[in-house]
């Protein structure tokens, strides 16, 4: 039928696989996902993309996705890291089924999985060195040369692989291989290692361990423990799947769940790297302030910043799963934090560079509210009144002294209208003995309340303003890209991706916002008007308020004005 064809299309191909595994009847319908970082850095927005894609998946079939921390590198893990998953997956939106899980808590499992493999005739003990190994293993084009440990006595590994186990060999001296084929064209498949000697404490299991299993075998097999029904993971795993379903074949009770292992592009985005490894260096190396640093790609940062969680979630539905590897505009990213922020945040007006101005014919010593309208997408978030009197700061650049043609912002003899205010016309430009400008006397026109023409007189330009004696003093901090390049992974030769750091990624200014913003909540998020979105800060304390600048707006009004003309 053609309305079945159609909705088929709009399927991405992940989703028309589990369909038609629904459609099967495989696994009894039930579609299980996990989300499986490993505890050794803050998470991304590429794991974010993940996280969307392995939970959207189970909230629209009806299933359920676990977090499991794939914690099988000692060394490099830590607590602090499980931590700020939880809350990273959390914010996002996701709920994850039961308990977190670790790898970790399978360990006596996997064990017991190898001592059967060795049984099986399927696993050894190899004394070759790494060295050795990697000589032995051949090259894409020639096979590989079969380790001399290959064919030792069954008992004999039995033997070692415990005494490996319980800490009698030093690192390096053994390993547990898997015995698959030394000829293999993949190389993946030429006795890979399934255990290594690593006398390294663990954050979960302490010093119980002196080995610890490779990825590889680990994976899968936990995927198996749990019952995992699509296993979903980046490209670069494609040539994996041989061996995951190798140990699959091996060990899975075919009455159980064998899982299926799903391979998507991986999200790359301009401007941006999304290696761990690499963001850990950003912060150890103190390039950034810290993993939740707004420049930083991470959930944590993104955060900080001001993204919410739903513009996040859009942006990984708009960007979709793809079987290519391919790199998202990082202004993608922007576009969906400022459709979910226009919608929600609150105006405000706010001067980042300020200039004063008088207006010379408004009474001394007075001033009034004026009311101005909190969103103009949402009627129900009502307005707010503003003050303004005689002396009021406008942003530098919203002068000139000669100004070109197109120019439609305030200059000599112009007249523009004042948002929610009045309009005003500059009648003279004061200048200290530098030839600086350091203020402008205008005149308002009283009639023109509300910023609405009296008499049908039209002025081209709006600005925005704040009153010089009623105002909230604040930092803001404008962000910008923190690398300089699209790419600064692909560097040229000798470089790194250091180098690319963009020396004007933070500048911190003082800016001056309306009385309104006083009560405003740590991440609570606003628009200023003509200038961008902007956050309130976790520096914020009750002297100093604190704002990051999230995003800037694409198009000012005066942009819009220009195209117009
Ligand atoms: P890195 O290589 O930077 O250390 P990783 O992929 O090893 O990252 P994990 O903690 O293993 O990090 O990732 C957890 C999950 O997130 C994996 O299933 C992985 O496929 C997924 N993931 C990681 N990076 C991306 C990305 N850029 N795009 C999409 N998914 C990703
Ligand atoms: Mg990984």
């Amino acid at each position: 039928m053609v309305v079945n064809e159609e909705k088929k299309e709009s399927l991405n191909f992940i989703e028309q696989i589990i369909e038609e595994d629904i459609a099967n009847n495989k696994n009894g319908g039930r579609i299980i996902t996990r989300f499986p970082p490993e505890p050794n850095g803050y998470l991304h927005i590429g794991h974010a993309k993940s996280i969307c894609l392995n939970f959207g998946l189970t909230q629209k079939y009806n299933g359920f996705t676990n977090l499991r921390f794939d914690d099988t590198n000692p060394t490099k893990e830590d607590v602090e890291y499980v931590d700020s998953i939880k809350k990273d997956v959390e914010w996002l939106g996701f709920k994850w089924h039961g308990q977190d899980l670790y790898t970790s808590d399978y360990f006596e499992i996997l064990y017991d999985f190898a001592i059967q493999l060795i049984k099986d005739g399927k696993a050894y003990v190899c004394e070759q060195t790494a060295e050795e190994i990697a000589q032995y293993k051949g090259t894409p084009t020639q096979a590989g040369k079969e380790s001399p440990w290959r064919n030792r006595p069954i008992a004999e590994s039995l033997y070692l692989f415990a005494k490996m186990k319980n800490g009698e060999f030093e690192e390096g001296k053994m390993s547990l291989r898997a015995k698959i084929d030394m000829a293999s064209p993949n190389m993946h498949m030429r006795d890979p290692l399934m255990y290594r000697i690593k006398k390294a404490s663990h954050h979960r299991t302490g010093n119980k361990w002196n080995i610890y299993p490779m990825y590889d075998y680990a994976h899968g097999q936990s995927d198996y423990i749990e019952g995992i029904t699509h296993s979903i993971c980046t490209l670069e795993f494609e040539v994996h799947r041989p061996l995951y379903d190798w140990f699959l074949d091996q060990i899975a009770d075919k009455n159980k769940i064998r899982p299926r292992q799903i391979e998507f592009a991986r999200l790359n985005m301009t401007y941006t790297i999304m290696s761990k490894r690499k963001l850990l260096q950003l912060v150890t190396e103190k390039k950034v302030l810290g993993w939740d640093d707004p420049r930083m790609p991470t959930v944590s940062g993104l955060r900080r910043r001001g993204y919410t969680p739903e513009s996040i979630r859009n942006f990984a539905n708009r960007i979709g799963v793809a079987k290519r590897d391919n790199t998202i505009d990082f202004a993608l990213l922007e576009f969906s934090i400022r459709e979910d922020l226009n919608k929600k945040s609150k105006r405000v007006m706010g001067v980042l560079d300020p200039l004063k101005v008088v207006i010379t014919n408004y009474p001394e010593n007075s001033s009034e509210e004026l009311p101005a309208i909190n969103n103009p997408e949402d009627e129900t978030m009502g307005s707010r009144n503003i003050p303004f009197s005689r002396e009021i700061f406008i942003e530098k650049d919203d002068f000139m002294e000669t100004a070109p043609k197109n120019f439609f912002r305030l200059a000599p003899g112009v007249e523009v209208r004042l948002r929610y205010s009045y309009f005003i016309t500059c009648n003279n430009v004061v200048k200290d003995e530098n030839g600086e400008i350091v203020e402008l006397h205008c005149t308002y026109d009283p009639l023109s309340k509300g910023g609405k023409s009296p008499d049908g007189r039209k002025v081209k330009g709006t600005i925005h303003w704040v009153d010089a004696n009623q105002n909230v003093k604040t930092e803001i901090r404008l962000y910008d890209r923190l690398f300089s390049v699209e790419n600064p992974d692909k560097n040229e030769e000798g470089a790194s991706f250091l180098d690319y750091i963009n020396p004007e990624s933070l500048k911190i200014v003082q800016g001056i916002l309306e009385p309104s913003v006083k009560k405003a909540k740590i991440s609570e998020s606003f628009q200023f008007e003509r200038l961008g979105y902007f956050c309130v800060d976790y520096d914020t304390t009750d002297e100093k308020l604190v704002f990051n600048r999230t995003v800037t707006l694409k198009d000012s009004w005066t942009k819009i004005a220009n195209k117009l003309e």
